[in-house]
C-alpha cells in the first residue's frame, strides 16, 4: 500500500490520478488533496477518498469549504502554508504535484527537505527550478519521477543504460493543430488553437501544443531530469503521438516507448514503479494504426520550440523567464487580448530584456518569475 498526497486534485491530471486509486484501492490511499478553488468537486472526492487533510488554496473560500465538510475527520489548511503542510504531511510518501502555474514550487522543495517521493505532473517546476531541484534531490537520495507521457517515456526507456551509452534524447511531438496549417498564423482563434487533434488537456498546456511552446518547455525539462546537454535532446514530430520518446544510444541502436494518448498510463506508471500494474486501459492496435510518419519540426512557424533551447543554453534564471512570459502571453491570448502570434513575441521581448543569474537559487528564480510576469503584463 502506497500513501499519496495530490496537489491539484480538480486537474485533469488530478482526476485521472484519483480514477487510478479508484481501480487499485488495494495499492494506493489518498491521504491529502489540494486544489486552488475547486471546492464543490474537493468535497466530493473528501467524501469519497477520506483524506485527513485537505487545502484550499484561495483562503476565503475557507469558511465555506469548512461549511460543506463538517462532519468529516479531515483538518482544513489553506495559502502557501496550507500546500507546504500537505506536501510534508508524514503519513504520505508520494507527492504528486499537479498544480497550474508557480504555486507549487515552494511545496515542492518542501516535500524534497521531507524526503517524500516527488511525481511531478506539471511543468513549470522542472522548468523553472530544475537544474536546482535535482541537484538537491540526487543530493539528498529522493525519487523524481516524470508524469509527462514523454518524459516517462525517456524514463522507462533510459532505466538500467548507463548515461555514457546514450547518445540522445528524442521526443515526439504530434505537431499540434496547426501541423499542416502553412499560413494565416494571425487570424488563428482560440477555439482553434483549443482544438489537439490527439490529446485531452487544460486550457494553458493545449495552447502550448499549438505554439510548440509545450515542447520547448519539454526540452528543458528533459535536460533537467535526466543531466542531458540541449544539443543532445531532439524533437521529432510524429503526428499519430504512438511513439512518445526514443532514445538513440552511441553504437546506433535505438528504443522507443509506445503507448495509448492517456495520462493515466504515465500517472500509474509514477505510482506503481518499480512494478507495473494490470489496468483496464485500452491498448494499441498495430493493424489499425498500420503506419507511423515523422517530420522535423517548422522552427520558423513554431518559433516557441526553438526559444525553448535558446532558454535552457543561457540556463540560470532564463528558463523561468520564458515560462512566465509564455503563461502572461497564453493568458492574454485566451482571454483573446491578443493575436495567436503575439505569444513568441512577447516571450522573445521578455527574454531580450533579462539579463540571466547564472547559479541561480530558489529567491534568484523566483524574482526572475515575477520580472517576467511584470514585463510582460506592461507589454500587453
Ligand atoms: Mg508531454
Amino acid at each position: 500500500m502506497k500513501n499519496i498526497s495530490i496537489l491539484g486534485s480538480t486537474g485533469s491530471i488530478g482526476l485521472s490520478t484519483l480514477q487510478i486509486v479508484r481501480t487499485h484501492p488495494k495499492h494506493f490511499r489518498v491521504r491529502a488533496l489540494a486544489v486552488k478553488k475547486n471546492i464543490d468537486q474537493l468535497v466530493l472526492q473528501a467524501k469519497e477518498f477520506k483524506p485527513e487533510m485537505v487545502c484550499v488554496y484561495e483562503e476565503n473560500l475557507v469558511p465555506e469549504l469548512k461549511k460543506k465538510l463538517k462532519g468529516l475527520p479531515v483538518k482544513v489548511v489553506t495559502g502557501d502554508e496550507g500546500l507546504i503542510e500537505i506536501s510534508t504531511l508524514k503519513s504520505a510518501e508520494i507527492i504528486i504535484f499537479a498544480l497550474v502555474g508557480a504555486i507549487g514550487l515552494k511545496p515542492l522543495f518542501a516535500a524534497l527537505q521531507a524526503n517524500k517521493t516527488l511525481a511531478i505532473a506539471n511543468k513549470e517546476p522542472l522548468v523553472i527550478a530544475g537544474g536546482l531541484l535535482m541537484k538537491e534531490a540526487r543530493k539528498r537520495g529522493v525519487s523524481v519521477f516524470p508524469i509527462d507521457s514523454e518524459h516517462s517515456g525517456l524514463w522507462q526507456c533510459l532505466e538500467g543504460h548507463p548515461s555514457a551509452s546514450i547518445k540522445k534524447l528524442i521526443l515526439t511531438s504530434s505537431g499540434g493543430p496547426f501541423r499542416t496549417r502553412k499560413t494565416g498564423f494571425s487570424r488563428i482563434t482560440k477555439k482553434e488553437a483549443l482544438n489537439h487533434p490527439k490529446w485531452k488537456m487544460g486550457p494553458k498546456i493545449t495552447i502550448d501544443s499549438a505554439t510548440l511552446m509545450n515542447k520547448g518547455l519539454e526540452v528543458i525539462e528533459a535536460v533537467n531530469l535526466f543531466g542531458m546537454p540541449p544539443e543532445k535532446v531532439d524533437v521529432l514530430v510524429h503526428p499519430e503521438s504512438v511513439i512518445h520518446a526514443m532514445i538513440e544510444f552511441v553504437d546506433g541502436s535505438h528504443l522507443a516507448h509506445l503507448g495509448i494518448t492517456d495520462m493515466r498510463l504515465p500517472i500509474q506508471y509514477a505510482l506503481s514503479y518499480p512494478e507495473r500494474l494490470v489496468n483496464h486501459l485500452p491498448t494499441l492496435d498495430f493493424g489499425k494504426i498500420q503506419s507511423f510518419h515523422f517530420e522535423s519540426p517548422d522552427k520558423k512557424r513554431f518559433p516557441c520550440l526553438e526559444l525553448g533551447y535558446e532558454a535552457i543554453r543561457k540556463g540560470g534564471t532564463m528558463p523561468a523567464v520564458l515560462n512566465a512570459a509564455n503563461e502572461v502571453a497564453v493568458e492574454a491570448f485566451l482571454n483573446e487580448e491578443i493575436q495567436f502570434l503575439q505569444i513568441p513575441k512577447l516571450i522573445e521581448s521578455a527574454m531580450t530584456r533579462h539579463r540571466t543569474v547564472s547559479n541561480a537559487g530558489l529567491n534568484d528564480l523566483l524574482d526572475a518569475d515575477l520580472w517576467a510576469r511584470e514585463y510582460t503584463q506592461e507589454q500587453l
